[in-house]
């Protein structure tokens, strides 16, 4: 099982609240907490993959997950979008059904 690179940065995009590690099929995953405790939000879920592949397109010299996930400051997301804040001021990642920025 893959570690929880992201535990307390990932908040929904949805309700403001924090997201939470789970894991689906052996892979990890976040899903929004207040969904997992009280299902009054949606999933929202964020696939650990996904995020790394998506910091490995800003940080392309970066192999690690684990240095990768050092680059985030934090992050926000629901089901139509991810914004990656990233520690060195850069410009946020995002990603969208129909807009990417890396
Ligand atoms: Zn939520």
């Amino acid at each position: 099982m893959e570690k929880a690179l992201f535990s307390k940065r990932i908040t929904c995009l949805d309700c403001k609240g924090g997201h939470i590690a789970k894991k689906q099929r052996n892979k990890r995953i976040y899903i929004c907490g207040r969904n997992h405790n009280y299902k009054t939000c949606r999933r929202n879920k964020v696939f650990q993959d996904y995020l790394i592949e998506l910091l490995s397109m800003r940080y392309n010299d970066i192999v690690s997950p684990e240095d990768l996930s050092s680059k985030v400051e934090y992050i926000e997301a629901n089901e139509e979008k991810i914004v990656i804040y990233v520690i060195d001021n850069g410009k946020p990642i995002i990603s969208m059904n129909d807009f990417a920025q890396f």
